[in-house]
């Protein structure tokens, strides 16, 4: 197996490792329901996207019929 010969500097490594940082999700609003959704996802409390019903939720459908 291919040995390093040499050691890589630390600065190298953090220079590698520069890259690595996450950044947070940006959130948005629900228009129906106004909870705190991530973007471009159907709202997993009301089931709305693009403001019509996508996935029926099932308190939702109880509470219809
Ligand atoms: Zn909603």
């Amino acid at each position: 197996m291919a040995v390093p010969k040499r050691k890589h500097s630390n600065s190298r490594t953090n220079k590698r490792r520069a890259h690595h940082g996450l950044t947070a999700k940006s959130l948005t609003i629900c228009a129906k329901c106004s909870t705190s959704i991530p973007t471009h996802v159907v709202c997993p409390t009301c089931g709305y996207y693009m403001g019509r019903v996508v996935t029926p939720i099932k308190d939702e459908m109880e509470a219809q019929s």
